[in-house]
C-alpha cells in the first residue's frame, strides 16, 4: 500500500500538488486497502491521513494500512482535524468524483489551502495490475465462467429473463459480490447493448445475451456471450459469425504498443465491411479492476496505447432493433509478448 501512496506522489509532483484529497472508494481502497464507505485520505508529500466515522473504528485498525488514522464526527468535515489548517499552495481535489457542495465545504475547511480540481491520478496508477490483483481478476472470472456454465442448463423456453440473472447472481454472492447490474436480454431486448434483464419470457429463436461479471477480493471479472434457444434464425447467425470473427480480429492486435484506436478498428472495419458499421454503436473494450470500467479505454480515436499489465474487455457487438443482437466480450491481461485470456467459456455458436 505504502509504494502506491509513493507513486501517488510522483504523479502529485508532476501536477506540482502538495497535497491530494482521495475520496472515490475505489481509490481509498487501491491506496490503503480500506472497503467501507465513508472514507477519506489527506495525501501529502511527507503524510498521510486516513478518516472515517465511528461506524469504522474497529474495522480500520486491520484494515487500513499506510496511513496515520483519524475518527471524525459522520460527515468528516464538521470538525475539521488540526492539519487541515495547515498552509496548502496546490490541494487537489478528484474533480470526477467530488460535489460542488463538497467542494464548497472543503473550501471552508481548509482555510489556508488552495484548492485545485485535479484528474484521477489514482485511476491512473490503478491501471496498471499488479500481480496480485491480476490473480484476483483471474479468480473472479473463473467464478463467473462456472457461472455461466451452469446457467445455461436452465436455457428454454417459457424461462425468464430474470430466473436466470438470479442463478447467475445467486452464484456469485456465495463466492463474492455481484460487481455490477446483470444483463440477460432475450428476443428483442438482445438488442439493446445495455438492456438489463425483465419479466420476458424465452422463446425459440431468440437470442440471449449475458453480459456479467462479479467481484472477488475486491476485483472485477466482465464477460458477455450470446447463445440461442433452439435453432438461430439465419440473420442472427451471419451476425454471430461476423462478431465473432471481429472479436477474434481485435484480439490478434492485443499487445504492447498497439494503440486503443488500432484494436477498436480491427473489429469495427470488418464489421463494417459486412455492412453492419452503424450497428457498432459502443467502443471495443474498457480496462477492468477495482471497478468494471476503468483505464484504458479502447475507443475509436483513442490515441492510449496497451501497455503490460493492462487488462482490458474485448467486446464487439451488432445490434438490430426488434431483432436481437449479438456481442462476444472477453477480459484479458495485456502481457509483455501479447495477452493472456481470462475468459475460458467457449465461444463458438451455441443453440440450446
Ligand atoms: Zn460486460
Ligand atoms: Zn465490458
Amino acid at each position: 500500500m505504502s509504494r502506491r501512496i509513493e507513486r501517488l506522489r510522483g504523479l502529485m509532483r508532476g501536477e506540482k500538488l502538495d497535497g491530494l484529497l482521495v475520496g472515490h472508494p475505489a481509490n481509498v481502497r487501491y491506496l490503503c486497502g480500506y472497503t467501507g464507505s465513508n472514507g477519506l485520505m489527506l495525501v501529502t508529500h511527507r503524510d498521510c491521513w486516513f478518516y472515517t466515522d465511528f461506524r469504522y473504528q474497529e474495522q480500520i485498525k486491520t484494515e487500513v494500512k499506510g496511513c496515520r488514522k483519524r475518527v471524525l464526527v459522520r460527515d468528516l468535515v464538521s470538525h475539521p482535524p488540526p492539519e487541515w489548517a495547515r498552509p496548502f499552495r496546490r490541494l487537489g481535489v478528484e474533480e470526477n468524483h467530488v460535489t460542488l457542495g463538497r467542494f464548497k465545504q472543503f473550501r471552508k475547511r481548509f482555510p489556508k489551502g488552495r484548492l485545485v480540481a485535479t484528474r484521477d491520478l489514482t485511476l491512473e496508477l490503478r491501471r496498471t495490475k499488479e500481480p496480485v490483483e491480476v490473480a484476483m481478476i483471474a479468480r473472479a472470472q473463473r467464478v463467473t465462467d462456472r457461472a455461466f456454465k451452469d446457467v445455461l442448463k436452465l436455457v428454454k423456453p417459457g424461462v425468464r429473463e430474470r430466473d436466470l440473472a438470479l442463478e447467475i447472481e445467486f452464484q456469485f454472492r456465495r463466492q463474492g459480490e455481484v460487481a455490477f447490474d446483470s444483463i440477460v436480454a432475450s428476443g428483442e431486448n438482445a438488442a439493446k447493448p445495455h438492456a438489463g434483464f425483465s419479466d420476458r419470457r424465452l422463446r425459440k429463436g431468440d437470442a440471449l445475451t449475458f453480459d456479467i461479471g462479479c467481484r472477488v477480493g475486491g476485483y472485477c471479472s466482465d464477460m458477455t456471450r450470446t447463445v440461442f434457444v433452439g435453432k438461430a434464425p439465419a440473420e442472427l447467425r451471419r451476425v454471430y459469425e461476423i462478431v465473432y470473427e471481429a472479436q477474434r480480429r481485435a484480439l490478434a492486435t492485443i499487445r504492447p504498443g498497439t494503440t486503443a484506436n488500432s484494436a477498436d478498428a480491427a473489429a469495427r472495419e470488418y464489421i463494417i465491411e459486412h455492412g453492419y458499421g452503424k450497428r457498432f454503436g459502443h467502443s471495443l473494450g474498457h480496462g477492468v479492476g477495482i471497478e468494471v470500467h476503468e483505464l484504458p479505454s479502447l475507443a475509436a480515436g483513442s490515441k492510449e496505447t496497451l501497455a503490460p499489465g493492462d487488462v482490458v474487455t474485448v467486446e464487439p457487438g451488432i445490434y438490430l432493433p426488434g431483432v436481437g443482437g449479438v456481442r462476444i466480450e472477453d477480459m484479458v491481461l495485456v502481457t509483455k509478448t501479447g495477452y493472456r485470456n481470462f475468459t475460458r467459456s467457449g465461444k463458438a455458436l451455441l443453440e440450446l
